[in-house]
């Protein structure tokens, strides 16, 4: 087995986690991962935004487009 991170929030991936997640470790990084193609503007942080704002929704201060819906999907659920 290769260890593996979630390119999003560069965590270790939990192993115990949806399929359909892909590489990323939560619906959230995922969603994140999707806007980041959508806004033209694919950037890997390197500070780690989510390491105390996990479960807290998207409160990282950051504007920008569809960043701040990030942890609902398209039916309204909120995923942790
Ligand atoms: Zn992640």
């Amino acid at each position: 087995m290769t260890p593996r991170a979630c390119p999003i929030c560069r965590r270790p991936l939990p192993t115990a986690r949806p399929a359909d997640l892909g590489p990323f470790c939560s619906h959230r990084c995922k969603l994140a991962d999707l806007g980041n193609w959508l806004d033209g503007r694919y950037v890997v942080a390197d500070e780690s935004p989510f390491s105390e704002l996990d479960g807290m929704g998207a409160q990282d201060g950051r504007p920008g487009p569809g960043a701040s819906d990030d942890n609902h999907d398209k039916d309204g659920r909120k995923y942790e």
